[in-house]
């Protein structure tokens, strides 16, 4: 049983100072756990190094039983996860229940796609020169991955690291967001329970730019798997040196709504989408773009449906919205809104703070030039946008330096198609908001939202090395 948190070399260590954890609504203290000192990261990452070859050797089978233990003790321990993530993360608790049951599918998930690792055979004597040779090739554990994640998913996102790279016969070393680690820890309980052999996983806490750095310059780190900010994105590819690198970074994501659509069906999934949690999803409806011919009907339905959010102590029952992280959060946003009205933006409903809280707004007349337009908002704030036609709609959605997923509603086919076609993101949902998101499907984003994809199988795919056998008869 862990008190300081901190795991590495195969059992839970004292380590440094305390990083004390509040409950993000009340501030009520909630625990702490330990930061890791430079003694503690070089036990965890040489245990792993060490153990790499433990888990490589581990047979499939065996794995895949250990992450489907580790799923069924994350569904019997659904209610204690869930409490703790609305507590140390703000998440309304009937939304962190759903992340308790999708962090329980992916690991489900990991285990099937455990099995399911192999390689082709290969026509040498396709080429002149390959004649009498036999071929194949294979995929191998890249060894040691190095995951680092943030606080928005403090147990999926963690369990979209963890789960493929045990899954693939890698040992990890984890760190886990500052804001969040408390979760962490909890699934770290999990994994020994469930078999994982202890000095195979190994979980540090602190600061991202010395013990995250730690990790990514570390040349035992075969591999860095990392969600967060682009700004930390761009930091880490260039610290990592030649090593495999996954970054799942931020987006600002687009709707476009056709003056086909059903627009109680796009206010009601548009509001759910821009401010579950705060708006604090990488792929939280932004930019709304409505066709000038529904724009009056579609901005009055987006207002009653961001009026019938309810805002408040996300561990009541009741609430959609909590707090955001952190107070200075509240207040950035607070104050990009404010920038926005002064540039001639007007808030439809909402633009209001009280601490760490900041209520649902919608706003319209947002343009280019503004942060709620051209930064990832990363809060509760989304924009409704009028645009002439759906080609300029599609325009303005790409017109952005993010790429992860878009949102079209239409019910005419020939608009969807054109859509898939001209949209640059890594993944287009028809008919919904970009917020869906299923643990198995590939996902990632184009341009700065990152390299590489995510989901069971895409990740096992980038926590593989190619190995390929000639053999000569
Ligand atoms: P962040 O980038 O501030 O921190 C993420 C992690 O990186 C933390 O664990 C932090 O300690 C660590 N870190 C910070 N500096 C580091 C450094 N120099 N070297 C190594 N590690 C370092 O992000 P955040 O505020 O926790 O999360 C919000 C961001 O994450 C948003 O931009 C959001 O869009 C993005 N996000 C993306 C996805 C995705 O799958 N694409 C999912 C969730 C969140």
């Amino acid at each position: 049983m862990s008190t300081s948190g901190l795991f590495a070399g195969g059992a839970w260590v004292q380590g440094g100072e305390a990083l004390d954890v509040k409950n993000k609504y009340s501030g009520a203290a909630l625990g702490s756990v330990a930061t890791a000192r430079p003694e503690d990261v070089e036990a965890a990452i040489a245990s792993a190094h060490k153990h790499a070859e433990v888990m490589a050797e581990m047979p499939v089978h065996k794995r895949a039983e250990i992450l489907l233990r580790a799923a069924d003790l994350i569904k019997q321990r659904k209610e204690a996860l869930a409490r703790t993530i609305a507590a140390e993360a703000g998440k309304a608790l009937k939304i962190a229940r759903v992340e308790i049951d999708r962090s329980a599918l992916t690991f489900m998930l990991a285990a099937e796609e455990a099995r399911r690792i192999h390689g082709e055979t290969l026509p040498l004597d396709a080429v002149p020169g390959g004649e009498g040779y036999f071929g194949f090739w294979l995929r191998r554990p890249v060894g040691v991955v190095g995951a680092i994640t943030p606080f928005n998913f403090p147990l999926n996102l963690v369990a979209h690291k963890v789960a493929p790279a045990l899954a693939a016969g890698n040992s990890l070393v984890l760190k886990p967001a500052e804001q969040t680690p408390l979760t962490a820890v909890a699934l770290f309980e999990i994994l020994l329970e469930a078999g994982v052999p202890p000095g195979a996983i190994n979980l540090l806490h602190g600061d991202g730019a010395v013990v995250g750095d730690a990790i990514v310059t570390d040349p035992r780190v075969a591999k860095v798997s990392f969600t967060g900010s682009a700004a930390v994105g761009k930091i880490i590819l260039g610290r990592a040196g030649i090593k495999k690198v996954t970054l799942e970074l931020g987006n600002s994501s687009p709707v476009i709504v056709a003056p086909d659509a059903d627009l109680d069906v796009v206010a009601k999934r548009c509001a759910f989408g821009a401010f579950v949690y705060s708006g604090q999803v990488c792929i939280s409806v932004q930019r709304i773009y409505g066709d000038k011919r529904v724009f009056e009907p579609l901005s009055e339905r987006l207002v009653k449906a961001t009026e019938a959010m309810v805002v408040g102590d996300p561990l009541d029952e009741k609430t959609d919205i909590g707090p955001m992280i952190a107070e200075k959060e509240a207040e950035r946003i607070d104050g990009w809104v404010k920038e926005a009205q002064a540039a001639g933006a007007k808030v439809l409903t909402g633009g209001k703070r009280q601490g760490p809280v900041y209520w649902p707004t919608m706003l319209s007349g947002a343009k280019a030039g503004m942060k709620v337009m051209d930064q990832e908002v990363f809060a509760p704030v989304a924009s409704v946008i009028a645009c002439d036609d759906f080609e300029e709609s599609l325009r303005q959605a790409n017109a952005t330096g993010y790429g992860l997923q878009a949102g079209v509603f239409t019910r005419d086919i020939g608009r969807a198609l054109q859509a898939i076609k001209k949209l640059d993101f890594g993944g287009v949902v028809i008919n919904d908001i970009p917020t869906f998101r299923a643990d198995h499907m590939p996902y990632g984003g184009n341009k700065q939202s990152g390299l590489g994809r995510e989901g069971l199988r895409f990740a096992i795919e980038e926590m593989t090395n190619i190995q390929m056998v000639a053999i000569k008869s």
